[in-house]
């Protein structure tokens, strides 16, 4: 199967405008797998639109034409369409309805030219279109589908998104398969993993890139091909790569949450953890009572007011000692001459690990990105178990 773009209008060749459209429908195209050939552009004449028209569907399958479907006489694509496909224009009074609706919608008034739009070629498939008066309509032959749009970017994309990709998909069976493989990753930064793997996001297929949440950002791999099996073959040496480079920053896959990851791990050692935390809320608790961990509150405060990490790190490891629980995580909110931040100290039988979070801008992107942390910690003082067993 295969494509051409024809964008319609004297502006574009005269240079005024920029032809957005087609570069957008290219790039549309290519993720239901249609492999676009050519891309064409004539002005508002009919006779040289039909011939354009015609030279397309001698060449390709699908021909997708934007501009020229307005009201006013130069925007003559609904007659090139018609002459090049054989087919008369005929009325339809279900599209004058459409049209005059849209004008009501809108406030504005219709004019008699509008009556225009509701000709399309006979036997055409008519788009509705409730983003502008304009409709689209597709026209099936024996040469091949002549697919029209209208220039306008908004309504282009719109009609192209909501009805043609999805009949393109249909009528073509077009099973190209788009894989996403998530790799994720808390605590670590955007930037950090931005310069470890930037090589990597220059590839065209799969395609690397990254989201970037509070304390969480995911690596998302994405391949495109003709079947499940083979798009996972793309992504698997790509995978593989940015795991060998980012080791176990990447706590886990696709739809995996890290309280889950680290409930399981704490579960499986059978430790328990004890939270001491500052402040109103704690959602490291929440969020670990959830996912099924043996987490308790610590009901009694530090000695002293916790401002530096080791004795942070003090606090966790003497937590332990008071509760008998195998794992302490202990949060402090700090203000001092060199800003706000938080204090978190983790302490386990492998050992003990601290970080030091500064304010963000935030006050919900903090506590997330606090909660990240925590779990980080633990999920490392937890690998290490594993690793001294092994
Ligand atoms: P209308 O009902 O507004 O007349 P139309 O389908 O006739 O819609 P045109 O008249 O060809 O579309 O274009 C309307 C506007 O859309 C143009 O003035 C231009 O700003 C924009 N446009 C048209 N074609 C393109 C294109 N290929 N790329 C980017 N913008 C375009
Ligand atoms: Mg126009």
């Amino acid at each position: 199967m295969n494509a051409e773009i024809v964008s319609i209008g004297t502006e574009l060749l005269l240079g005024e405008i920029v032809d957005t459209n087609s570069a957008h429908i290219a790039r549309q195209l290519r993720t239901i797998g249609l492999d676009l050939h050519y891309m064409t552009t004539v002005g508002d004449n009919l006779e040289r639109i039909a011939q354009v028209l015609n030279i397309a569907l001698d060449r390709v399958d699908v021909v997708i034409t934007t501009g020229g479907l307005g009201p006013t006489v130069d925007d003559v694509t609904r007659e090139a369409v018609a002459r090049a496909t054989g087919r008369p224009l005929v009325f339809s009074q279900e599209l004058l309805k459409q049209i005059e609706t849209f004008f009501v919608r809108v406030g504005r008034r219709m004019s008699e030219n509008n009556r225009r739009q509701a000709y399309i070629p006979q036997g055409a498939i008519p788009i509705p279109n409730p983003v502008g008066s304009a409709p689209a309509f597709i026209v099936e032959t024996d040469r091949g589908v002549v697919i029209t749009l209208p220039g306008v970017p908004r309504e282009m994309r719109y009609l192209l998104e909501t009805a043609v990709l999805p009949y393109l998909r249909d009528r073509f069976r077009l099973n190209a398969v788009i894989k996403t493989r998530l790799l994720r990753t808390v605590a670590a930064g955007e930037s950090t993993i931005d310069a470890a793997i930037a090589d990597l996001m220059e590839l065209a297929n799969p395609t690397v890139g990254l989201a970037a949440h509070p304390g969480q950002t995911d690596i998302r791999i994405t391949a495109k091909a003709e079947s499940e099996e083979a798009a996972e073959r793309l992504i698997a040496p790509v995978e593989e790569e940015i795991r060998r480079r980012l080791g176990d920053i990447i706590y886990g896959v696709d739809e995996e949450r890290v309280e889950d990851v680290v409930a399981r791990a704490l579960t499986e050692r059978g430790w328990r953890v004890v939270l001491a935390w500052e402040g109103p809320d704690c959602e490291v608790f929440r969020r670990l009572r959830e996912a099924g961990a043996d987490v308790q509150v610590a009901d009694v405060p530090p000695p002293t007011p916790i401002r530096t990490e080791d004795e942070a790190v003090q606090w966790a490891q003497h937590l332990r000692e008071l509760t008998g629980a195998e794992a302490a995580a202990v949060i402090a909110a700090v203000s001092d001459t060199s800003g706000e931040y938080t204090l978190i100290a983790a302490a386990a039988p492998t050992g003990t690990r601290h970080a030091r979070v500064q304010y963000h801008a935030f006050a919900e992107y903090r506590k997330q990105w606090v909660a990240n942390v925590v779990l980080d910690l633990l999920r490392r003082l937890a690998l290490e178990a594993q690793a001294q067993r092994a």
